[in-house]
């Protein structure tokens, strides 16, 4: 029912600041109604960096407390400090699969986490991507609508590393899972194959980011430089998507409005914005590019 992302670049948080500002994120989509809700946030700051996935039935406290709990049984460090992170969070409102942690998200394509999914929507045609999914190897363990998508993500994903395209980009592998998707939707997708960068994505359902930026000689986050919207260079900045401008207004007013079949990849602490029509892709406005 609400989905938020936080992507800090160039400016070191450490992982409590991240928790809490996701679960800051999803109270404020409190109260569109949800009866589940989840995160994930990575599991350490140098690479490999396997994604965590925390989930929990009911309230936002209640996944806070199972977050906590998790961290003081697997002794994760919540002052370990993160000059790049990506995070995502959801609140669930259950339209297929009863409130369970199994059904709630981030939804995953399988052990690994290799892609990861928060969707607000329906995907009406998962029943047939389901079968051949699994016509392909995979196991469901959800009844939701939404696990086909990571497992897609990672289907594509597979078949091109297989295919010996070593450099096959997010964005590309997203573009391939919409062209199948059927529905309304909004989507985030993190990635242990990409870890630092975040695809949002929609059709009929909102979704807006947000940018906070930094001038490059301050790195203490106090200083907000809003000359520009999002540049082309290594500036610090705060990222920040959401389904609902209230999670998104306390930390920024620059605030964009994405459209339907607009693809928005961040990465390098650059963001590029492309238009999918059709089931093709065709490279749209790009708002900046990554500094070389
Ligand atoms: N259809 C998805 C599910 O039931 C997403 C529901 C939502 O928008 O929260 O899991």
């Amino acid at each position: 029912c609400g989905i938020f992302a936080y992507l800090n670049y160039n400016v070191n948080k450490d992982r409590r600041y991240i928790i809490e500002l996701l679960f800051n994120g999803l109270r404020r989509l409190e109260y569109r109604g949800y009866d589940s809700a989840g995160i994930s946030i990575d599991s350490s700051s140098d690479a490999p960096r396997p994604p965590l996935v925390f989930r929990q039935e009911g309230n936002i406290e209640s996944l806070v407390k199972s977050v906590y709990q998790e961290v003081t049984a697997t002794d994760l460090n919540l002052e370990e400090s993160f000059s790049v992170h990506a995070g995502i969070a959801h609140t669930r409102w259950a339209t297929h699969g009863e409130p369970a942690p199994r059904n709630s998200h981030p939804q995953s394509s399988g052990a690994g986490n290799d892609f990861l999914v928060v969707h607000n929507g329906v995907i009406t045609n998962y029943k047939v991507l389901q079968q051949s999914l699994l016509r392909h190897g995979f196991t469901f363990e959800s009844e939701t609508d939404t696990e086909v998508i990571p497992k897609l993500a990672k289907f594509v994903f597979d078949k091109a590393i297989e295919g010996g395209d070593q450099t096959v980009t997010f964005s590309e592998v997203v573009l391939e899972v919409m062209r199948h998707l059927e529905g309304a939707y909004a989507l985030i997708f993190k990635s242990r194959h990409y870890p630092n960068e975040l695809i949002a994505c929609k059709r009929g359902s909102p979704l807006l980011l947000g940018v906070k930026e930094y001038a490059e000689e301050q790195n203490n986050g106090t200083s907000y430089n809003d000359m520009k919207f999002i540049s082309k260079n290594g500036h610090p900045k705060e990222l920040f998507l959401s389904s609902d401008p209230h999670a998104l207004v306390e930390h920024t007013k620059k605030v964009l409005v994405i459209e339907d079949s607009e693809v928005v990849h961040i990465k390098d602490g650059g963001v590029t914005i492309l238009k999918f029509e059709h089931g093709k892709r065709k490279d749209g406005k790009s708002l900046s590019r990554p500094a070389s």
